[in-house]
């Protein structure tokens, strides 16, 4: 019996406990609480008009029978009061609440819901007296039916449900139960239950809609963090490609009259460094170029990650100086040449840079990024490791290179291609030592186009495999009237070298050619090594088990490894122009020629100074004691009648005197 009352008491205390739990508004899940107050705002008119409509359906029958403060004031207060809560929500329907706006806002309905149910039902029953057997069943459907129809609404505001559920449902079983009628007992009895059933629903559709909330705001959390992946390289924690192009097109557009930038880097010498040291070293390598580059960008500076070793540079409001934007690029590129000293070994690059500014030479984001990764091909091109803006001259250069790229395309190559040639002399006897083979072509459509502009379309477009051996075929057959003691210098682009397929071809055109591979150079500029050090290393090594030499051209133009120059099989270097032209009045120049004069020799390699120009320039060489020279002092590139004449002329010296030696074939076969 006792045990019975026990657990009665403690069936008791939970449902109160369960009950007043649900009471108040909970703080802790700020996502839930900006749901609740959007679905609710967006009821509350429902809710109003049905205990304003509910209301004055009740008083109307009483406006004779009852005092008119009751029928009538009673009513038009409450409407009055419902009208000014109405107005409220209706002006935050909008608002896109902070989680601790929607709190107070709910836990103030929390309370007005008790005034308000409260009062409705304390007026209602104060009609009781006032009304036959008619009006007093008429209370009791308006307080039943419109403690539901409330209910119903305050649904996703479950505290406050269950406030009107407890006040109006208490009362009216409490007073109904009370009445002394039969019909009135019974009512009260199922709305007792009724009022059970209801807060029953309300807490598992709460339950269900809190849950929904929640699993919306995972989602979007969700989505918010791949939107985040999707936008940044996660690598180098800088945004990628996409988020750059996104950013572009907002800056572009919203721009106004201000000017926006783009600039992309590309690393020199990226490559060779992920080749021989591994692609952590080259991992760990873009990281720390990505946080230079970020430590030193502006406010209106965003640093992206394009992808492999190629960054981008978006400056917002670059201010209208070329200059400062040139100046800040130079900032970088220095930045960059700076060793880096990583866990594994310490390397060094350098990056090239290509500018575009809009509006000044691009319309949209777009064109503003095509133009700048034009500025790069040139700075790669003509200014390695520095920044070069797109100017109007390059737009006539795409213009020209665009009608080369139509007209090369349908050219015939052997009827339009010629080869040039230009001794490179022995300075201590003025004779020649071999000839250096020149690409010239002239267009029936073009006329003269100089191998600068053709040679880069036909490799651009996938002619220049074609182009190499065209070329090749007719600088070997000149080389085939030659004394057998001069030497064939013959140009090869990276494309010539990057296949073995290339390779084969070009062994085969110099094996059929009868001409003695021991005679040819293949001349390599840097970058055509450092595209696919692997396949150039690979590639040299077949020419050079031929027997031909390897010169590497434009020798200090580019980025060198003096390790990465070991590593390949070299014979010669080509020092290039820009280093000889007034040297004699340059004491920068003459030191660097001095010293990379020793270098080639301390690395036993020949070493053949380009673009000698004049006596001066000659006489600095020799003194430095420099043997092979090559350049307009002695001949400008001239056709192959004209070099055969040039040899009997100037006479010719012993290849084998001024070379160090190579492999031919005999040596190299077993
Ligand atoms: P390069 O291999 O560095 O060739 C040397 C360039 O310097 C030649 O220009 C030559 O005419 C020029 N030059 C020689 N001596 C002097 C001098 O004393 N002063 C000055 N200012 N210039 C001098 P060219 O013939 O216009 O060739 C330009 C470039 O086009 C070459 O540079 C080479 O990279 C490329 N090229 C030419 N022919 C071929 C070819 O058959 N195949 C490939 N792949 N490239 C070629
Ligand atoms: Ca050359
Ligand atoms: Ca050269």
């Amino acid at each position: 019996m006792q045990d019975s009352r026990r657990w009665r008491c403690k069936v008791f205390r939970s449902f109160v406990a369960w009950i007043t739990g649900h009471l108040t508004v909970p703080d802790d899940d700020s996502d839930l609480l900006k749901a609740q107050f959007a679905v609710f705002s967006s009821q509350v008119p429902l809710m109003y008009s049905i205990v304003l409509v509910n209301s004055w359906a009740l008083a109307y029958p009483f406006m004779t029978t009852a005092p008119v403060w009751l029928a009538v004031y009673v009513p038009l207060g409450l409407s009055l009061v419902c009208a000014v809560r109405l107005v409220g929500w209706w002006r935050m329907r909008r608002t896109v609440p902070t989680a601790q706006y929607a709190h107070q806002a709910l836990t103030r309905t929390n309370k007005f819901a008790f005034v308000l149910s409260v009062g409705l039902t304390v007026w209602a029953l104060s009609l009781y007296p006032y009304g036959d057997a008619y009006g007093q069943g008429n209370i009791a459907f308006f307080i039943a039916i419109t403690g539901v129809g409330v209910i119903i609404c305050l649904q996703q505001l479950r505290s406050a449900a269950f406030i009107v559920a407890i006040v109006i449902n208490t009362s009216f079983v409490v007073y109904f139960s009370l009445a002394g009628i039969a019909s009135f007992v019974g009512m009260a009895t199922n709305m007792a239950l009724v009022s059970i059933a209801l807060l029953l629903v309300v807490a598992i559709q709460f339950r269900h809609f809190a849950g929904a909330v929640s699993a919306r705001s995972e989602l979007e959390a969700i989505s918010r963090e791949n939107a985040k992946l999707a936008n940044l390289d996660s690598l180098t924690g800088l945004s990628n490609r996409r988020q750059f192009f996104a950013h572009l097109e907002a800056a572009v557009s919203e721009s106004g009259d201000r000017r926006v930038a783009v600039g992309i880097i590309d690393l020199d010498g990226f490559k060779p460094i992920n080749d021989l040291y591994g692609h952590t070293v080259g991992d760990n390598l873009l990281v720390e170029v990505g946080q230079r580059l970020a430590a030193l960008a502006g406010s209106n500076v965003q640093i992206s990650r394009l992808g492999g070793d190629e960054f981008a540079v978006t400056v917002t409001d670059c201010g209208t100086d070329d200059a400062e934007l040139l100046a800040m690029g130079e900032r970088l590129c220095t930045a960059l040449r700076d060793p880096f000293v990583l866990a594994e070994a310490t390397v060094q690059v350098s990056g090239s840079m290509g500018f575009s500014v809009y509006p000044h030479l691009a319309a949209d984001a777009h064109e503003l990024y095509e133009r700048a990764d034009y500025a790069l091909y040139r700075s790669k091109r003509t200014n390695r490791g520095h920044p070069v803006l797109f100017t109007q001259e390059h737009v006539v250069e795409i213009d020209q290179s665009q009608r080369i790229e139509q007209v090369l395309g349908s050219a015939n190559l052997a009827a339009e291609m010629e080869v040039v040639f230009q001794p490179i002399m022995d300075t201590r006897f003025a004779k020649v030592v071999s000839f250096e083979a020149l690409a010239r072509w002239t267009s029936p459509v073009l006329g003269k186009v100089p191998p600068d502009h053709f040679i880069p379309v036909a490799e651009r477009v996938g002619l220049i495999s074609e182009l190499t051996c065209v070329l090749l075929n007719k600088a070997l057959a000149s080389a085939s009237t030659w004394p057998e003691d001069v030497g064939l210098s013959f140009n090869l682009s990276t494309h010539d070298i990057s296949t073995s397929d290339g390779v084969a071809t070009i062994v085969g055109i110099i094996l059929s050619s009868g001409v003695d591979p021991c005679r040819i150079d293949f001349e390599i500029t840097e970058t055509a090594m450092m595209y696919d050090f692997s396949q150039a290393k690979a590639s040299i090594e077949i020419f050079q088990l031929l027997g031909c030499g390897i010169a590497l051209d434009d020798f200090g133009t580019g980025y060198s490894s003096l390790s990465q120059l070991h590593a390949l099989p070299l014979t010669k270097i080509k020092i290039d122009r820009s280093f000889v032209s007034g040297l004699h009045e340059n004491p920068a120049s003459y030191k660097i020629v001095k010293s990379l004069l020793a270098l080639s020799s301390d690395m036993g390699l020949g070493c053949v100074i380009e673009g000698v120009e004049t006596e001066e320039e000659l006489a600095a060489l020799k003194q430095l004691g420099c043997l092979l020279v090559q350049g307009y002092y002695y001949s400008p590139p001239v056709p192959a009648v004209d070099a055969a004449n040039f040899l009997s002329e100037a006479g010719v010296v012993r290849m084998t005197d001024q070379q160090p030696p190579r492999r031919t074939l005999a040596a190299v076969s077993p």
